[in-house]
């Protein structure tokens, strides 16, 4: 087959020419022939392979580009990178990797161009089209990858044993395909990554976090979680998820499998952000339950502060993946911590003064903890789910009404430390925070309004009432 029209890109043309100068073969590989078969529109990635030097083919591609872009050199992989009109083109020489028990950094020789298609890791991703003048656009695909594109079948091209065992992030990348592309992995494969699941031990926790943020970032990622539970890997990725797994049952009261009911909000988030971080705050947002669960003969099965327990939990689930320790971390946190504020007023009629607290401690989030909110009504009961919806749909409304009269979410307080203390004469002292806070209060209650001249007056009755005496200059101002 020839898919000369994969390569219309000028790149490619000086690609072949520059090889051919350096009198060697080239083809494009992997991803870039994949997504091209599977119309995955225009790639910002191509992998070259060069049957010799590599490193040498990036730069004689780069002398006979227009803009000379730099080379970027990896001597310890062999590999060269440069950037040309927005794509990353990453070249290698063609090699035969053998590797280790304990490691996935593979002993390399140089290799043919079927020694390089047998390192890939799928067949899907092994498929080459030839950059030789005469040959231009030539497929070769040594393990059917084409047919397994048309079935949708996740394969290795060696024993998936050896494939898996030789790298084990490739057991992460398999269920991360699956989940992009929603293809299926094939049995031996799957049956393979189950068997061998302990070795993503050897593999960085920054690499297994790229993928899992793939899989989270896919449609619907329950599908590539499930995958994950059924083969082991997530019991050593995140035992925080397999712990919720189960129902358990006393004296008939039970409750629901806290694991699959946490997909289906990830899933239900999914359709309505695309926002990595919120659909990892759906992910964890019940991760406390484990820990905190409890069975009473009254009450039956409680979870008593899982929120916060849960909020605890995030940060040391950040720091063991290496994920950043930073405000994404700290908004994950925020949402696991206020994940069930909403429901409450689902439940029950929705005041003002409630709306305002929300407002008032969720902030500029707001509008994404009710995102989440939304997405964990998983009840099959029609007349709840209903009833939830439709009282998320007033807090909603009320929210919007709230703001543009009381505007407290990013809150101020009108008064200042600053002001409390000249009327009232005070060095700093606990006084201040009281009325602070008691001015906070009123406004949060609708006691008062969100202004100034409420809140002064507000003040110094509450001055008043802690036996404060009221500096000459503000009581004048007052009585102006
Ligand atoms: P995406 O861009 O969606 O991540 P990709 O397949 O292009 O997909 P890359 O990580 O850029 O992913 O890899 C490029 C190619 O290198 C792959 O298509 C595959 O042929 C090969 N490859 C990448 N990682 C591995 C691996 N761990 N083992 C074997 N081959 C790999």
């Amino acid at each position: 087959m020839n898919y000369k029209e994969a390569l219309q890109h000028n790149i490619f043309k000086i690609i072949s020419q520059s090889a051919k100068e350096l009198n060697l073969d080239s083809y494009v590989i992997g991803g870039f022939v994949r997504d091209y078969l599977l119309n995955r529109g225009t790639a910002k990635d191509i992998d070259i392979v060069a049957i010799g030097d590599g490193i040498n083919l990036a730069k004689q591609v780069a002398k006979n580009l227009p803009n000379k872009p730099q080379v970027q050199v990896f001597k310890t992989y062999g590999t060269a990178m440069l950037h040309y009109d927005g794509i990353e083109i990453e070249f290698v020489g063609a090699r035969k990797e053998s590797y280790s028990e304990d490691s996935r950094n593979p002993v390399v020789e140089n290799g043919t161009l079927k020694d390089d298609q047998n390192r890939r890791d799928f067949t899907i991703n092994a498929l080459a089209l030839n950059l030789n003048e005469s040959h231009f656009g030539e497929l070769l695909d040594p393990f059917n990858g084409v047919q397994d594109l048309q079935e949708k079948i996740i394969r290795t091209p060696l024993d998936p044993d050896i494939t898996y065992c030789d790298d084990p992030l490739r057991m992460m990348r398999a269920i991360r395909f699956s989940a992009q592309l929603k293809f299926t992995i094939e049995k031996d494969s799957l049956n393979s990554i189950a068997k061998n699941c302990h070795r993503i031990n050897i593999i960085t926790n920054e690499r297994i976090v790229v993928e899992l943020n793939k899989i989270l970032e896919s449609d619907k990622p329950s599908n590539g979680f499930i995958l994950l539970e059924e083969t082991g890997l997530l019991e050593y990725i995140l035992p925080e998820l397999t712990a919720l797994k189960g129902i358990d049952e006393i004296e008939g009261q039970r409750h629901k499998d806290n694991f699959y009911h946490t997909l289906e909000v990830v899933d239900n988030i999914s359709k309505n952000t695309s926002d990595l971080w919120l659909r990892w705050a759906a992910l964890l947002h019940d991760i406390g339950k484990a820990p905190t669960k409890k069975f009473s003969k009254k009450v039956g099965w409680t979870f008593h502060g899982h929120e916060f327990k849960g909020s605890k939990m995030v940060y040391h689930l950040f720091k063991r993946l290496k994920m950043p320790l930073n405000d994404k971390m700290k908004f994950v946190q925020k949402m696991v911590f206020m994940s069930s504020r909403p429901i409450v007023l689902a439940n029950d009629e929705v005041t003002d003064s409630a709306v305002r607290r929300l407002v008032f401690d969720a902030g500029e989030y707001v509008d994404d903890l009710m995102t989440l909110c939304e997405a964990d009504i998983t009840t099959k009961n029609s007349i709840k789910f209903n009833k939830y919806h439709n009282n998320f749909k007033i807090v909603r409304e009320k929210i919007i009404e709230v703001e543009e009269r009381d505007h407290v979410r990013n809150f101020q307080s009108p008064i200042t430390g600053e002001e409390i203390m000249t009327t009232f004469n005070l060095k700093p002292s606990k006084e201040i925070g009281i009325i602070k806070e008691a001015i906070k209060e009123a406004i949060l209650e609708g006691d008062i309004p969100n202004e100034y001249e409420a809140a002064f007056r507000f003040m110094l009755n509450e001055g008043e009432r802690l036996g404060l005496k009221v500096n000459k200059e503000q009581s004048d101002k007052e009585t102006k």
